[in-house]
């Protein structure tokens, strides 16, 4: 059984002393733009610094920080649907600092898609139109589409400013929007923030190179992991029971908080499955796909490990909580938003296949290792789980077969 670390009566967090410093390097041009424009590299810069400076003092390391929205990504162009994490060294090989970056124009990116077909996620009015057409999920990833193209027709002539505006421009999106937007954009960055960080408090950003593609999908695993157990806390964990945050909310109970704050990460998790599958379409020439490759595992079975992480924490720690209808309700909305997936193409089936062959299990029992060997806090209790999963995978594999 899964319990998250932290007292849940403390809801705020000791402060660290420190004499290091983090920094954000953005592009100048941003600040030209308006207000909205430069807002989601402002929020990105600050998920990865609000779990950063925690984590990595906690495990030990210099909280010093770069996010980098600057930086010439070396194997990707300025659009790609990625960021990624290294660690600066003194000359006795100890860390000094790390640095999360992604491309120039992803942030932007991110928001465009936080504003069409991650927000359909969330409302249920939207999203129960999708289940008797569930083509008009894919209406709306083309419709982001569009608007990513629009923004990258125009740094291709005249840089990013342009590309921000001409993307806004597409979609129609004006300052109001970021308010509409706020919680979907966070939410989905943070889970991409929350990764970067994970990679380097696992230690994975001071092995590399690792010996092998298995311990590098292995290392992958563990950030998605640790990555989910951060985003439960401070989503749900940590949903205070007070009556001015149920005001603010406008629910009656903490049992309707957690609730909600439970299907808002569950919807989360889900919004981002798809920007992994059109990260696949970049990669793979338009093709919506969750092949995973030498270093990554499949798409498909990330996803799975870290909706089970994040099921099996909302049900160890609040199944008291929760009614029965709400429980029931939490699976129905998952499940209902997995059929549109699956029937909508965007989750291909060669790809569900490939997520839930025993046979790519190899990365997961590795990981299992390293989270024990690396003593990893967060993650501990879930190993049995990861080593199970081999055999369940079987046993479900032949009960179809029958
Ligand atoms: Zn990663």
């Amino acid at each position: 059984m899964l319990v998250a670390t932290g007292a849940r009566m403390s809801k705020k967090r000791e402060p660290i002393e420190t004499q290091l410093s983090s920094s954000v390097v953005f592009p100048s041009g941003i600040f030209a733009l308006e207000r909205d424009e430069s807002w989601p590299y402002e929020r990105f810069a600050y998920n990865v610094l609000d779990v950063g400076v925690h984590a990595l003092h906690k495990m030990g390391l210099p909280e010093s920080l770069t996010v980098d929205f600057a930086c010439a990504p070396l194997h990707s162009s300025a659009w790609a649907i990625n960021s990624s994490v290294y660690v600066k060294k003194d000359g006795d090989g100890d860390p000094l600092s790390f640095c999360i970056s992604t491309p120039e124009l992803t942030p932007a990116l991110f928001y465009l898609f936080a504003n069409t077909v991650a927000q359909d996620f969330f409302k249920n009015e939207v999203f129960r139109t999708y289940m008797d057409k569930p083509n008009r999920l894919r209406e709306s990833i083309q419709k982001f589409a569009n608007g990513a193209n629009a923004a990258i027709r125009a740094y291709r002539t005249n840089g990013l400013g342009a590309a921000i505006r001409a993307g806004y421009d597409y979609l129609g999106l004006a300052i109001m929007d970021v308010e509409k937007t706020f919680d979907t954009y966070d939410l989905l960055t943070k889970q991409i923030a929350y990764h970067e960080v994970a990679h380097a408090y696992a230690g994975h950003v001071l092995r590399h190179p690792v010996p092998n593609a298995v311990d590098s999908r292995a290392y992958e695993l563990i950030a998605d992991l640790i990555g989910t157990v951060w985003f439960f806390e401070i989503m749900v964990y940590y949903t205070p029971d007070t009556p001015e945050y149920r005001e603010f909310r406008g629910f009656s109970s903490y049992a309707e908080c957690i609730f909600e704050n439970a299907l808002m990460v569950y919807r989360a998790q889900q919004a981002n499955l798809v920007l992994a599958a059109l990260a696949g379409a970049q990669r793979e020439g338009g093709r919506v796909s969750l092949e995973g490759g030498l270093s990554h595992p499949p798409g498909l079975q990330r996803y799975m490990l870290q909706h089970m992480t994040l099921s099996n924490l909302v049900m160890s720690n609040f199944k008291d909580k929760l009614t029965e209808p709400q429980q029931e309700a939490l699976e129905g909305d998952w499940r209902a938003k997995m059929e549109v997936l699956s029937q909508s193409g965007i989750m291909p089936s060669l790809d569900v296949f490939t997520g839930l062959d025993p046979r790519e299990c190899d990365a997961v029992e590795r990981a299992a290792e390293l989270i024990e060997s690396e003593k990893i806090p967060e993650v501990q209790n879930i190993t049995s789980f990861l080593r199970s999963m081999r055999d369940n995978l079987e046993k479900l594999t032949n009960s179809r077969g029958e």
